[in-house]
Formats: structure tokens, C-alpha cells, sequence
């Protein structure tokens, strides 16, 4: 046994099992360094992004906490809470939850917005040992008096800088309000905003930092391209790039809900099969979408960064970005959908002039500037500014192939912090 593998790091035979189930070799980075830390009680503030293997890296301590401390959920409570900001997000995470604690008797649900809640309520209503939610169906079921959080020893903040673009801090805040300081508390963020780093002084406890930077998942990882065009040609540019075969599996971004769905709609067109997933989309629309996308089905999934931020996917070849993120963090996020698990991957980025400024601020974050691909658009996309039907390639290569009750022992320590969220 060394520290190089799960078992090393301290975790029970049950979850070093299932994990192996998983197919997971060695831990990543961020799972070596949080979760001997983790089982050792301690808060953590994690600088991560999806693809780091972040929640296994909470999940996993955390499931053998629940074993280990042995404590029942009272009705209507949960030992261990998860908030996620979307709703995708919360039931990767309760995915997540089902594989890890295969050979474990822990009871867990998932509740969020946009379906009907009384089988929510239902599976509430003996209690849970971990809860999984988005903010605002929680702070509604909680209101109405379905759920206490009065047991809740564990408590993770996925993807906090996300909360914040989405305007749910204020319902985070107002949830940990409600919880007592005698917990465990992780924060989870891919960057941090001033409002991140005043949550997390206010409700992480001395907490050990651990920072997997973005940086160098995309300086390593995930080759990059920049494509200068003008905008009215970015339809006719997209069709011309997915005419070649290797880009097997693709993300193109858009900023918005109406543009995602243009794009999506002209793809269509084209006899290219591809989904919009945004904000507007029910939710069965999302997951229909997403089924598609990972059972091959839908070649192309066009989404805006609300929507991509709970995508966890593997095998993503491409992602292309049709118009770039004003926030250039986003950028980031965005090119973080490939080049997952060990995999390689490219982002190729349209830039029309009036995207420049957005583009430089990309290049001042990540540190480098972004080589820029010459393409000539094929006679057919040329003229028109919708894709063309199926076009041939261009004769450019972008296909690159990816290879392819409750432990008390150190959380005493917490009872006499007097800040509260
Ligand atoms: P996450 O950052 O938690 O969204 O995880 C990203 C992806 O990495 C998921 O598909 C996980 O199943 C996968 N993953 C997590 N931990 C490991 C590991 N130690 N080895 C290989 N893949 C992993």
C-alpha cells in the first residue's frame, strides 16, 4: 500500500472497491491532497474546476465519515448536504453518490427545480444520510417545512463561483444560516471572486487549501486554436470544421439562449444532428439532450456556460467556442469539457474583430497567447452565411484524434467559531 493509490490515502476497503469499479487507477491530484485531510475533519477550500476529479475527492471522505460515525438521520433531516448550483450538476453529484456508496447502506436523495417535488418530499421524509441539492428548491422545501437542517455535519458548496453568476448566494448564505457551526464545511470554486473569498472566510473553519489551477489543465492538456472570421461567416465556418469525421464529439458554445438554438436549428439543417441545452430548456429537454449527446446519438450539443457548467461527459473531442466568453474565466471552463480523465482534446475558438478585447483578456489569464489556425472556407461555405448541406472538408485538418450521529472528534474545535454566513 502506498500513498500513490485510494487505499493509501486512508479510505475503507468498501469505497476503494467501487472506486476501482470506476476504472480509477490512482487518485488525481486534487483527490491526494483532500482527502486525508478530509477524513482527518479538517475544512477545505477547493480551487478546482469539473474534469479535477473534485467530487469524488468530497464524496469519498465523506461517505466514510457517515460509515464510520455511524449516526441515523432524523425524519425530514440529512447528515450530509451538497448543494450544486444546476440542476444537471446535483444529479451527476447523486450519480456520483449511487456509484461510491455501492457496497454502503447510506440512503441518499437528489432534489432540485423544475419537476414536481412531491417525490422529493416522499424521499425526504425518512431522512437522508446525504442530500443533494440546487439552492433554491431546497430553501423551498425547506420553508415549507419538508426538510430540517439541524443534523447537517457535513456540508459541501460545489462549484461556488457558479452560484454566484447564477445570483444564489444570497439562498446559499441564508441555508448555512441555518445549519449548525458544528459541521464540516468544504468549498468547492473553479476561480475566486471577491464574493467567493467572503463566503469562504465566513463559513470555512481554518480550512486547508488545496489549488488545482486551471492553468495547467489548459496549457497541458487541451490544444488550442484561435480562428480569426468575421461573425456573419461563423454558421458557414461551423458546417465546414464538422464536415471532418474526427470531430467526433463536440461542444460548441454560444453566449446566448437564442443564439444556442440558432446554431442548433442550422445544424440540424445541415443533417448534422445537434441539441441546444440552456436555461429556457425544461428539464426534460436538458436530459434528453444530454442522453443523446452521451449515447452518440447527437453529434454536436450547443450550449451556453449556465447549461455547460453541470456537463460531465467524457470523450468530448472538440469543444468550439462560436462566439468567446466575456468573462475570459468562462473560457477556462469551457475548454475544461474535453481533454477529461487522461484524455487529449482541442478548443477552437471563433473571434470576429469585435471579439478582440474578449480574446486578449482569455490570453492575460491563462498566460500565453493561443495559436491562431488559417482556414479558407470551402467554396459552399463561403457564399452563404447558414451552413451548407454536409459540405466535404475544406481540405483543412482540425480533426485532431484524441486518444482517443455524528464523529465529534476534531469538530469541537468548531463549536466556539462566532461567525455565522
Ligand atoms: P469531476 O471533476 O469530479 O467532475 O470528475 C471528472 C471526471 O473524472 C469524472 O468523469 C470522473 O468519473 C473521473 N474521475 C474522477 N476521479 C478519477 C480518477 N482518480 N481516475 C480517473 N478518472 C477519475
Amino acid at each position: 500500500m502506498n500513498t500513490k493509490d485510494f487505499s493509501g490515502l486512508g479510505l475503507i476497503e468498501p469505497l476503494t472497491r467501487a472506486v476501482e469499479a470506476q476504472g480509477y487507477s490512482k487518485p488525481t491530484p486534487i483527490q491526494s491532497k483532500a482527502i486525508p485531510e478530509l477524513l482527518d475533519d479538517a475544512d477545505l477550500l477547493g480551487i478546482a474546476q469539473t474534469g479535477s476529479g473534485k467530487t469524488a475527492a468530497f464524496l469519498l471522505p465523506i461517505l466514510q465519515h457517515l460509515v464510520q460515525d455511524g449516526g441515523r438521520p432524523s425524519r425530514k433531516g440529512a447528515i450530509a448536504l451538497i448543494l450544486a448550483p444546476t440542476r444537471e450538476l446535483a444529479l451527476q453529484i447523486g450519480d456520483s453518490v449511487t456509484a461510491y456508496a455501492k457496497h454502503l447502506r447510506l440512503r441518499h436523495t437528489v432534489i432540485l427545480g423544475g419537476v414536481n417535488q412531491n417525490p422529493q418530499v416522499k424521499a425526504l421524509a425518512k431522512g437522508v444520510d446525504i442530500l443533494v441539492a440546487t439552492p433554491g428548491r431546497l430553501l423551498d422545501l425547506q420553508q415549507q417545512g419538508h426538510v430540517h437542517l439541524g443534523d447537517v455535519a457535513h456540508l459541501v458548496l460545489d462549484e461556488a463561483d457558479r452560484m454566484l453568476d447564477m445570483g444564489f448566494i444570497k439562498d446559499v448564505r441564508k441555508i448555512v444560516r441555518s445549519i449548525p457551526n458544528d459541521r464540516q464545511t468544504l468549498l468547492f470554486s473553479a476561480t475566486m471572486p471577491k464574493e467567493i473569498v467572503r463566503l469562504a472566510e465566513d463559513i470555512l473553519y481554518e480550512p486547508v487549501r488545496v489549488d488545482v489551477a486551471p492553468k495547467t489543465v489548459t496549457a497541458d492538456k487541451v490544444e488550442q486554436r484561435i480562428i480569426h472570421v468575421p461573425a456573419a461567416k461563423k454558421g458557414a465556418l461551423l458546417a465546414d470544421l464538422l464536415a471532418d469525421e474526427a470531430l467526433q464529439r463536440v461542444i460548441v458554445f454560444t453566449r446566448t439562449k437564442h443564439r444556442a438554438n440558432r446554431v442548433a436549428k442550422q445544424l440540424g439543417q445541415a443533417g448534422i444532428e445537434a441539441a441546444a441545452i440552456h436555461g429556457n430548456k425544461s428539464q426534460a429537454a436538458r436530459q434528453r439532450a444530454l442522453e443523446g449527446f452521451k449515447s452518440n446519438a447527437i453529434r454536436v450539443l450547443v450550449a451556453t456556460d449556465i447549461a455547460a457548467r453541470g456537463i460531465d461527459v467524457d470523450g468530448v473531442t472538440h469543444v468550439i467556442n462560436f462566439e468567446l466568453p466575456n468573462e475570459p474565466e468562462s473560457y477556462v471552463h469551457r475548454i475544461g469539457r474535453t481533454a477529461r480523465a487522461g484524455a487529449d482534446g482541442m478548443a477552437v475558438s471563433f473571434c470576429d474583430p469585435a471579439e478582440r478585447d474578449h480574446l486578449k483578456g482569455i490570453e492575460r489569464l491563462i498566460g500565453r497567447r493561443i495559436a491562431i489556425e488559417e482556414h479558407t472556407l470551402s467554396a459552399a461555405a463561403a457564399n452563404e452565411d447558414s451552413p451548407p448541406q454536409n459540405s466535404k472538408k475544406s481540405g483543412k485538418t482540425h480533426g485532431k484524434r484524441p486518444g482517443g450521529g455524528k464523529r465529534r472528534s476534531g469538530r469541537n474545535r468548531r463549536r466556539n467559531r462566532t461567525k455565522a454566513a
